[in-house]
């Protein structure tokens, strides 16, 4: 798209410019870095040019965008700015000091955005027969629940269900790790009694992972049905409650003396398991 004037006027004099760590909009984009911020204002940081393009191309809302002052006259910056504007964002262009101090961050990148928080409600999430949903009781790290989002993404699955207290998919340092799925992966968050009630009627298998699972992951059939990988807390692994409402308790075997894997590598050899029954064994890509 190349912006035409009437969009570049409309936007002179809508763009802001703060060089200070003062200044109050700062201060409140600094505070998303606190999730009690992000749960009032229901809105979250997102670091990078390419990611807010493709943020804004998926349909999500962009309230405040801020780019350094190098960045400033490059087209896709201005293409972006002159989107946010068009949409009712404020704009603003930033000194490096005010950008690293945002991002929290030595060598910030060009561009950050501030958007709105997204949620899927698990009643509206109607599984089909080809489809592979995640959930995950009470994930805590976010480094591991933005690589499993991440890899959510990569592997085709619908989305990730995140059950009991867990971290906050939309904290900075998971909306990071999950290099931009966060935008693609659909969210949902649930008690464990709204996941089982869902669960009883949703029509899907839920495989459940368990050290002390009963079946070889590599021996199930994942096409029966739609399926919904479920996997355990970091620490404590998953509750008998839960376990208790699986269709299959898998183990991924293992050698050597590790008495467990990371739950993102258990997640990411889980999906890509199931993917490939789907796609390659059902005779798909
Ligand atoms: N101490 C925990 C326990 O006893 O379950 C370890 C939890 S493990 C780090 C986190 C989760 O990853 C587990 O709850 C399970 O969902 C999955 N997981 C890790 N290794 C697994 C394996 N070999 N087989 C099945 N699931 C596994």
């Amino acid at each position: 798209m190349t912006m035409n004037h009437d969009q570049d006027r409309r936007r002179v004099g809508q763009v802001k410019e703060v060089t200070s760590l003062s200044n109050p909009i700062v201060k409140d984009i600094k505070a998303l870095a606190q999730k009690k911020e992000r749960d009032a204002t229901k809105t979250f940081l997102a670091e990078g040019l390419k990611l807010i393009i493709d943020a804004i191309e998926l349909g999500w809302t962009i309230r405040t965008l801020a780019y350094a002052k190098a960045a400033k006259g490059k087209p896709a910056v201005e293409q972006v700015a002159a989107k946010t504007v068009a949409t009712g964002g404020l704009v603003l262009e930033v000194s490096e000091k005010v950008m690293s101090s945002i991002t929290r961050r030595d060598n910030p990148q060009m561009v950050a955005g501030v958007f709105e928080q997204r949620w899927l409600p698990l009643a509206k999430v109607k599984p089909k027969a080809d489809e592979t949903w995640v959930a995950l009781d009470r994930v805590r790290d976010p480094g591991n629940l933005g690589t499993i989002i991440r890899t959510a993404d990569a592997s085709g699955a619908s989305g990730v269900i995140l059950v009991g207290e867990t971290t906050d998919p939309f904290s900075m340092e998971t909306v990071r790790a999950t290099m931009g799925s966060v935008f693609a992966m659909p969210l949902i968050r649930a008690t464990v009694d709204e996941f089982i009630a869902w669960k009883k009627t949703a029509g899907v298998s839920v495989v459940a992972t368990h050290l002390a699972g009963a079946v070889d992951y590599r021996t199930i059939d994942y096409r029966k049905k739609p399926v919904v990988l479920l996997m355990g807390n970091e620490q404590s692994g998953l509750p008998d409650d839960l376990a208790g409402e699986a269709d299959a308790l898998a183990r991924i075997p293992q050698q050597g003396r590790a008495d467990s894997l990371n739950l993102a590598v258990a997640t990411a050899v889980m999906l890509f398991e199931a993917r490939r029954h789907l796609l390659t064994l059902d005779g798909g890509a």
